[in-house]
């Protein structure tokens, strides 16, 4: 059902005014993790003054070692909420189990699978069964098929509201966190119709490289690019080493900005 050849012309995902794959990129910031109030509601103003129209933030977070921050939960989801709602933006946010979806639901406008849980199956189905776009990731081992197939999950259970992330591969590659498969953009885009983003944080893991990233993304065809925006990086829970503070956000996006009118 997400293939090109079941269903030929390109699918448009609609959260909060944004047209998410009609032609012009969009974008999705916020931090790795929601903090606290004061955290995400300075993140949101700075989201909200570029006119973007969504938000990021993890309430329940998915990391390598069980001692690291594990997220707010719901009582962070409520904040990253409340500050959306005070910008006009619409929240992204990742679920890791079917248990949290129905609590989590009324705080969220994209539900976001992360790639440890690519092939849940439970979870794809119970995302498949809402009526909420989902932002899919890309397992970090995962196979292009084994991407699609996991979307093909969500659409057979009923939502064709599917956004599919690139975020890196795991590799012999030190040198960035992930590796970044450029080139999944446009065979995503040539085997299915659905909207392809790249997530620039979180496939190269390094600050320096988040603009070079977004602009290869950009250029070879994404429909979106998503990066991480902490207004102090050097303390967050997670993900010290790659977010942006409030100034470089400022100035990655006005350079991004410009990238995008020489096309
Ligand atoms: C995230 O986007 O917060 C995240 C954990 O990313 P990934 O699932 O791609 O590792
Ligand atoms: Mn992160």
């Amino acid at each position: 059902l997400v293939s090109r050849k079941k269903k030929s012309e390109d699918t448009v995902i609609t959260v909060n005014g944004e047209r998410i794959g009609e032609g012009t990129p969009s974008f999705i910031f916020g931090p790795c993790a929601v903090e606290s109030q004061e955290q995400v509601s300075k993140v949101a103003e700075a989201i909200g003054g570029k006119g973007l129209r969504l938000i990021r933030g993890g309430a329940y977070k998915p990391r390598t070692s069980p001692y690291d921050f594990q997220g707010l939960g719901l009582e962070g989801l409520k904040m990253l909420k409340a500050a959306a709602e005070q910008y006009n933006l619409a929240v992204v946010t990742e679920i890791v189990t079917p248990s949290h979806l129905e609590d989590a639901l009324p705080y969220l406008d994209v539900v976001q699978v992360g790639a440890r849980n690519m092939q849940n199956f439970e979870l794809l189905k119970a995302v498949g069964q809402i009526n909420k776009p989902v932002l899919l990731k890309r397992g970090m081992a995962a196979t292009i098929d084994e991407f699609i197939n996991a979307a093909e999950y969500i659409i057979a259970s009923g939502n064709d509201q599917i956004i599919l992330c690139e975020r890196g591969i795991r590799t012999y590659e030190k040198a960035t966190r992930n590796t970044l498969d450029i080139s999944a953009v446009p065979i995503l885009k040539q085997e299915t119709h659905l909207p392809v983003f790249v997530d620039v944080t979180h496939s190269t893991g390094r600050r320096d490289l988040l603009l070079p990233a977004a602009k290869a993304a950009i250029a070879i065809g994404a429909d979106g690019v998503m990066a991480e925006v902490h207004p102090d990086p050097a303390v967050a829970l997670s993900d010290a080493a790659q977010q942006m503070n409030l100034q470089q956000f400022d100035e990655y996006y006005d350079s991004l900005m410009k990238f995008m009118k020489q096309y």
